[in-house]
């Protein structure tokens, strides 16, 4: 796993004093649930240390929804090359399902989505660079609180039992430490006035 380049570690630090980035509180993570569901990409290199630090962070049980490249396939404007009309709009219904089924299986109304840098899949395979992949979180944070908000609202009406009417979806940006063989993870504040024209 390379480290973040110079230009790379200078942008990050930018971010932070910006307060675009800014440190994972556990009441983020969980307020009063026990589970958190986390959506992060699965890449054995830094997958337990990512893992680690929800556990630690949230002090509670962490369902995860992995995939290469994490929560980038969650975006409504990244559409992955190779794949027909109908496959991705299967792909996308799978997606959503697997997270409105853990909400309902879980009854947490916690859904952490993960992304980062650099990253095999998003780096590697579709180029995007540490901006892209900021505004790709959270557009994929308006896009999951909207439909899980609408599954919970459906819930109700139906009369069935929900733990709570609305989501929190914690965005999380995980990028390697410096000098040491492991992450950090920073929230990534979608109402940031920088992310003001990605709100629906
Ligand atoms: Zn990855």
């Amino acid at each position: 796993m390379r480290k973040l380049t110079k230009d790379e570690r200078e942008l990050v630090e930018g971010l932070k004093k910006q307060r675009v980035l800014l440190s994972v509180r556990g009441e983020l993570l969980m307020g009063n649930n026990t589970t958190l569901v986390a959506v992060f990409c699965g890449d054995g290199d830094h997958s337990d240390d990512k893992f680690c630090h929800l556990k630690r962070e949230s002090a509670g049980k962490v369902h995860l929804l992995p995939d290469n490249g994490g929560a980038i396939w969650l975006d409504p404007n990244f559409r992955a090359p190779d794949y027909s009309s109908e496959e991705w709009s299967g792909l996308q219904r799978r997606w959503r399902d697997r997270i409105t089924g853990s909400v309902a299986m879980k009854g947490t109304n916690r859904v952490a989505l993960m992304v980062h840098y650099p990253c095999g899949e998003v780096t590697g395979n579709f180029g995007m660079g540490i901006n892209d992949l900021l505004a790709s979180v959270v557009r994929a944070h308006w896009r999951v609180k909207n439909e899980v908000d609408e599954f919970l609202a459906g819930r109700v009406e139906r009369g069935e039992a929900v733990s709570s009417t609305k989501i929190r979806v914690p965005t999380l940006f995980h990028h390697p430490h410096p000098t040491q063989d492991r992450g950090q993870t920073w929230w990534v504040n979608p109402e940031h006035a920088m992310f003001r024209h990605l709100r629906p």
